[in-house]
């Protein structure tokens, strides 16, 4: 663990990870910066739980740089690269332990180096803030449209009616609602009473669009929360509350070469053509359509033309009623 830290320093202070794995192969180690200034909400900031979600990386570090403590109204932590150990070796997963960060939490002090930095998370920062908001990204494989998700407990500072005040000050047009899964990072948060938030956007190569759609919508929900001075002007919200399951996912029936008919965020209707998959080999030409299982709206899209069977092309999100 890191001996000297103390997330309740006053300014800004920045902590070498490197403690809590070991040397790595000659990684750079990365850091935790934790920025106090008087009493206030309280927030931990989380971004490469998947290596290779580069977008949420970006944005955070960025925001260390920039915000300063007079920005700041309580407690902002900003951990851009938890697993950097992934990051750095341009994979979703740590090659050093090969297991997948957003299972394994609460994690282990004296595990591998990826249950560390969990239990890091977990033990030592958890407990400083009241908020967690964890950034993911579509990575390597799928485009995700901009969205969000969260979850509270009877216990947790931030309530129900909180919660989806600063889900729709994010200014996307997307808020899901989901179950969670206890060994991701929220769904730990949830075991410790700590309200979270996951956010999702961006996937394949970087644009710098979605990099301001994700920079621009931490700083309208951390203002939201009261955390920070308000750097841009609210967005009141128009979008869609839903859910996804299984049930909305559309996937390769073969191996083939996927042309997607649809964008992300577009709304469909069940049996509409969403893709076409088209033969890799052979004589025949022409491609099997694949259509949309349900009606609602386009959410994730491979980011790969090649396809194995049973592969996922897209998935589909159903709006809540009322
Ligand atoms: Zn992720």
């Amino acid at each position: 663990m890191l001996t000297d830290f103390d997330p309740s320093r006053a300014g800004k202070t920045f902590y070498d990870l490197s403690p809590i794995t070991g040397a790595l192969d000659g990684l750079s180690a990365d850091y935790v910066c934790c920025i106090n200034n008087g009493t206030g909400p309280s927030v931990l900031l989380c971004g490469g739980i998947h290596g290779d979600e580069y977008e949420a990386q970006i944005v955070l570090r960025r925001l260390a740089e920039r915000l300063e403590p007079a920005d700041v109204t309580g407690r902002v932590i900003i951990m851009p690269s938890i697993n950097f150990p992934a990051s750095q070796k341009g994979k979703r997963l740590s090659p050093f332990d090969g297991q997948n960060m957003n299972r394994f939490f609460p994690g282990k002090a004296e595990g591998t180096p990826t249950e560390r930095l969990c239990a890091f998370m977990t033990g030592t920062l958890f407990p400083a803030v009241d908020l967690l908001i964890d950034v993911h990204a579509g990575g390597s494989d799928v485009s995700v449209v901009p969205m969000v998700f969260g979850f509270t407990t009877p216990k947790s500072v931030v309530d129900d009616a909180g919660l989806k005040r600063l889900m729709e000050a994010w200014g996307y047009r997307f808020v899901q609602h989901v179950d969670g899964i206890d060994e991701t990072a929220c769904g730990a948060a949830k075991l410790a009473d700590l309200a979270s938030i996951e956010v999702e956007g961006g996937g394949g190569r970087m644009k710098s669009a979605e990099l301001t759609i994700m920079e621009d919508g931490l700083l309208r929900a951390l203002a939201a929360y009261g955390a920070i001075k308000p750097k841009l002007e609210p967005v009141p919200f128009s979008g869609v509350h839903f859910t996804a399951g299984p049930e909305g996912q559309y996937l390769a029936p073969e191996a083939g070469l996927v042309e997607h008919l649809v964008s992300l965020g577009d709304e469909v209707t069940a049996g509409q053509r969403v893709a076409l998959l088209h033969p890799a080999a052979g004589e025949r030409s022409a491609p099997k359509v694949i259509a949309s299982p349900m009606p609602g709206y386009v959410l994730r899209q491979t980011e790969h033309a090649f396809v194995s069977p049973k592969q996922l092309i897209g998935n589909i999100g159903t709006p809540l009623e009322g």
